[in-house]
């Protein structure tokens, strides 16, 4: 082991009660997406009271932040990316109290060398992921453009450094017909809920074209006033998955005629819009796999899964179509579902804590072998634009995220 995993180990000591308490501080007092007001401020206390310079509010979003520990000039910028957002009822039943201490945790320990290596260390906190997915927001607002490494982790059922998950699109659509009495004047009427539910069979049709490459789920939003009025309007919310962008825009498209000729067929109008972020699917990058693998390993991490494809969709997918990203699953319990109340349980027991102390010392040696060896951020840039078939000359330096998608 190299000098400075062994240093990591012993600087975690120092910070591991902490560590723990801000994943329990999250973990009792579980808060919804944007509202993680407790998580927020158990974290940036943290962070600033080991140095880190804070943002709070970062891009006008009242519970992300970004924590910077500012080091010498000239080294890569690695961002740990924090996430604290529960679940309605079930509280974390996705584990991200073991996300956000995670990197927390990570950041604390590898600012610890910033002194002697070029390089800066964030953690940005990244709200919302269970809804509107902040990150999307963040990149939006150029939050990834200075970054060259993005790395977080998430609990889950199995040991799989290498992800996929689906591109995802969430549209509204909403039909607008003419109300009148349903028995006295029918004639008058143009029933918007009846062209929504005839969208619906559509939908089911069109499904069965697709296979199993795509996947379309739907509940009603609005469905009229009252039975004596005919509803003149409808609406349907929509999660529209494929395992790319480029299938994606085929199927949206599919679907949006779909409405289209539902809307012509009845007289009503339809528009659509999206009511939430739209998620890109993951883009997992090698270099920083396997620097992670061969670090659980030596952590002695037995049963690493190969490349896992989820039937979700993560807004980190979007960070890891602009910055070369890691979002490695590490197992909490085998056949753990997600989204569950047995998995709350688990996020918050001693299988939790122990899962928390493993990522945050997989992370934080990962981050360390990049900083030590900046040859290899150079590697996992080639290998994003590699993958995203970007043919521009490869820089890592002095490149925009936007420069980065041309
Ligand atoms: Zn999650």
């Amino acid at each position: 082991m190299q000098g400075y995993k062994e240093r990591a180990l012993e600087e975690l000591t120092t910070v591991e009660g902490l560590i723990k308490e801000i994943s329990r501080g999250i973990y009792q007092q579980p808060e919804l997406g944007n509202q993680e007001f407790k998580a927020v401020q158990l974290l940036v206390t943290g962070l600033e009271q080991h140095g880190f310079n804070i943002t709070r509010e970062l891009a006008g979003l009242p519970t992300a932040f970004k924590a910077e520990y500012p080091g010498k000039p000239g080294g890569p910028r690695i961002a740990f990316l924090a996430e604290y957002d529960a679940l309605p009822e079930l509280g974390h039943a996705c584990g991200h109290n073991l996300i956000g201490a995670a990197s927390f945790g990570a950041g604390l320990v590898v600012s610890r060398f910033l002194k002697e290596i070029p390089g800066s260390i964030l953690v940005i906190g990244t709200p919302a992921e269970e809804t509107n997915g902040a990150k999307v927001a963040l990149i939006e607002a150029g939050v990834f453009e200075d970054i060259d490494i993005a790395l977080m982790f998430h609990p889950g059922n199995c040991n799989a450094v290498e992800i996929n998950s689906l591109a995802m699109e969430a549209l509204e659509f909403v039909f607008q017909g003419q109300a009148a009495h349903a028995v006295a004047c029918p004639q008058k009427e143009i029933n918007a809920l009846e062209a929504l539910v005839l969208f619906f069979v559509g939908i089911n049709a069109l499904r069965r074209q697709l296979g199993t490459e795509a996947y379309i789920h739907g509940i009603i939003s609005d469905g009229g006033i009252t039975p004596n009025i005919i509803p003149e309007r409808a609406a349907a919310r929509f999660y529209i998955r494929a395992r790319q962008q480029v299938q994606l825009e085929h199927i949206v498209a599919k679907v949006q005629a779909c409405a289209q000729g539902v809307a012509s067929l009845t007289g009503a109008t339809v528009k659509w819009f999206n009511y939430e972020a739209s998620y890109k699917e993951m883009v997992p990058n090698p270099t920083l796999a396997t620097l992670f693998r061969d670090n659980l390993i030596a952590l002695g991490v037995p049963n690493l899964t190969g490349l896992r494809g989820t039937q979700g969709s993560l807004d980190m997918g979007n960070v890891s179509q602009l910055v070369p990203s890691l979002h490695p699953y590490l197992m909490l319990r085998p056949g753990l579902v997600p989204h569950s109340r047995e998995f709350t349980e688990a996020a918050g027991g001693t299988a939790g804590e122990k899962v928390l102390l493993l990522a945050v010392k997989a992370l934080a040696w990962t981050a360390l072998d990049l900083l030590f060896d900046p040859a290899l951020v150079a590697k996992a840039w080639k290998e994003l634009r590699r993958k995203l078939n970007i043919e521009e000359k490869f820089i890592y330096r002095g490149r925009t995220a936007q420069s980065c998608l041309k």
